[in-house]
């Protein structure tokens, strides 16, 4: 039966981090704080805010909202990008996305100063990723996965990681820290010929397409280390992974679960980011 590998422990010892450089800064009276621009409604950002809320509250960091309705023009959302580059009281800034889509992503997410991006959504921070030099700050999902793996042992090195999805937000990035620490990353897609082949190939494999259950025992072999990213609503409202875990579960050496996995690490992550970027702002 695989070993349950919990977000918590892991964003515990990065909590942990964050909170020496947050008393080191409260010695200095500063205090960081994040700026969240949100566009509408949409659920499952308003239930992501929540438990950021929650543990900035928790870490005792400040929080600054730019609520924004949905049918906001562009200009309006570069103002406020602007707006929260400006103030210097606001150190990190996060932006829900996808935006609404007659908002251009590209030409938006321009204005989002690299020292304030902490979750790598400008292309400067992009670049970083893919070269591999210190540009800004990692993707917070991307990376939530190589802590996960990390705080757990499991070495990349020379093993056979498998990825699925291809998003700019998690999949493109992470194959591309996943090589950083030396494993032979295989991504697939929807147009992957045969998914349960390649993934029963994998040493590491991570679901991140966003679709409740696919990945199933079938796609697993003995010993192989199963990360799920995916964050869904199955049909009783309940959240769930990409993994069905009851297929999975016999046959996987170790497995993240949904909820209480790599979402609580990403949470982590984005604060200590802005932890980070409020440090290096007063040259800490
Ligand atoms: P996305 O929709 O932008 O991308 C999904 C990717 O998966 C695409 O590249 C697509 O080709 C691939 N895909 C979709 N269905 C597939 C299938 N049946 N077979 C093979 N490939 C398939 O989504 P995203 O933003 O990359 O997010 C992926 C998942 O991760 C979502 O469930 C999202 O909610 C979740 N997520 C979790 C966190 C977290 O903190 N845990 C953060 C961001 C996203």
């Amino acid at each position: 039966m695989a070993k349950i590998l919990t977000g918590k422990e892991v964003a515990a010892s990065i909590n942990e981090e964050s909170k020496k450089v947050i008393e080191r800064l409260a010695r200095e009276g500063i205090v960081p704080c994040i700026g969240i621009i949100r566009i509408g409604e949409n659920e499952s950002d308003i239930s992501y805010e929540k438990g950021l809320l929650k543990r900035c509250e928790a870490m005792r960091l400040n929080v600054k909202k730019y609520m924004l309705p949905s049918d906001v023009s562009e200009e309006r959302v570069i103002r406020t990008i602007e707006e929260a580059n400006e103030d210097e009281n606001v150190h990190g800034i996060l932006i829900f996305r996808p935006l609404p889509k007659h908002i251009r992503e590209d030409v938006v997410l321009a204005h989002l100063k690299p020292e304030k991006d902490v979750d790598c959504v400008t292309l400067a921070s992009l670049a970083g990723v893919f070269t591999g030099r210190k540009i800004g700050f990692l993707p917070c999902t991307p990376e939530a996965v190589i802590r996960t793996l990390d705080h757990y042992g499991v070495d990349c090195k020379g093993k056979k990681a498998v990825v699925i999805g291809r998003s700019i937000v998690v999949g493109k990035p992470l194959a591309m820290l996943l090589l950083g620490k030396n494993a032979t990353v295989t991504m697939c897609h929807t147009k992957t010929a045969d998914l349960p082949k390649e993934a029963k190939e994998a040493d590491i494999l991570i679901a991140a397409a966003g679709k409740a259950g696919i990945v199933t025992g079938d796609f697993v072999k003995e010993g192989q280390i199963v990360i799920d990213v995916g964050i869904n609503v199955n049909e009783d409202g309940k959240l769930c992974g990409d993994v069905d875990r009851e297929s999975v579960e016999p046959a996987a050496e170790a497995i993240t679960p949904v909820p209480g996995g790599i979402g609580s690490v990403t949470t982590a992550v984005l604060v200590s980011h802005v932890v980070s970027a409020a440090s290096e702002q007063y040259g800490m």
